[in-house]
């Protein structure tokens, strides 16, 4: 993948990213050290203590700084290279200029950690394991490998149907060597996500584009009443095509009793607060982070 760089699909979602620049696959799943683990040692085919990014915003649940590794878990659900839409755990090891801690949390593309040779290894490389599903069971031990004479465990998580190829993209890494059938994303955005501003020529054309700002016509909320998704509050808004947080809309009328911006019930009448839109596709618009349908949105200076 690229540093700082975010792959999301249609739906907002993150897609789960091979974290490297360059890959030369050195161990693949399964093996001697790996025995009863999905995981991969990587080098970046010149020895070098190269950089590694974060395959997608995660957030740090244990750490071994004696063998510098760290588990991660994704802070939303991801989408897979076989489709599925999952949380996902995964492990980083080696890492000699280790500083993650418990609660540490990486946007997708930002710098995770350097490969390195910290721990029992025979060089300069990263450990990358991973599963899938949000973790209960890291660290129950799945085999055993012997080097140098000393046998050591193999600690993984307790479900790993999917071997690394199933699961990780392959845009934007250099493969130098090892094998996999590695698949690439369509990112609907695979862009920095620096701000931009509509040019003079995009301005109140009903025409959206990124970077058009809109608010929308009065829609009146679902008979589902408010439910609280992912931490906000939503309204059911059939127009733009479902749950949509409160935070974002104003009342449009006293419909239900009082213009006071208090949904009293079912019959409040909304509109969306003036907002940016971040991206366009098939008729859907990105606001706040959420796919909406465009239609009912209205663009405003
Ligand atoms: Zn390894």
């Amino acid at each position: 993948m690229k540093p700082n760089t975010k792959y999301l699909d249609e739906n907002g979602y993150e897609f789960f990213m091979m974290p490297f620049s360059k890959m030369n696959i050195t161990q693949g799943s399964n093996t001697w050290s790996h025995s009863g683990v999905m995981a991969i040692d990587v080098t970046n085919g010149d020895g070098s203590k190269a950089p590694y990014y974060s395959p997608c915003t995660c957030k740090c649940i244990a750490t071994y700084p004696q063998s510098g590794q760290a588990v991660w878990v994704s802070t939303n659900k991801v989408h897979f290279a076989n489709g599925n839409i999952n949380y996902v755990v995964f492990v980083t090891a080696h890492d000699e200029s280790f500083n993650a801690y418990v609660g540490m949390t990486i946007p997708q593309g930002s710098q995770i950690a350097n490969m390195g040779n910290k721990g029992v290894g025979t060089g300069t490389h990263a450990h990358f394991q991973v599963g899938v599903g949000y973790p209960n069971t890291w660290g129950i031990v799945k085999g055993y490998f012997t080097l140098s004479g000393v046998r050591y465990p193999v600690y993984g998580f307790q479900y790993e149907p999917y071997d690394i190829d199933d699961l990780c993209f392959i845009n934007d890494t250099t493969i130098i060597g090892g094998s996999g059938n590695w698949k690439k994303c369509t990112p609907v955005s695979n862009v920095n996500q620096a701000p931009s501003v509509p040019t003079s020529s995009e301005e109140i054309d009903q025409i959206l584009h990124v970077g058009s700002y809109v608010t929308s016509g009065p829609m009146k909320i679902g008979n589902q009443g408010l439910k609280t998704i992912n931490g906000s509050l939503c309204c059911y808004l059939a127009e733009i095509g479902g749950w949509f947080p409160i935070e974002y809309v104003s009342e449009y009328d006293a419909s239900d009793g009082k213009k006071d911006n208090y949904l009293a019930n079912t019959n409040a009448r909304v509109y969306i607060d003036r907002v940016r839109v971040d991206s366009i596709k098939n008729g859907l618009a990105q606001i706040h982070g959420i796919w909406v349908k465009a239609g009912p949105l209205v663009e405003v200076k």
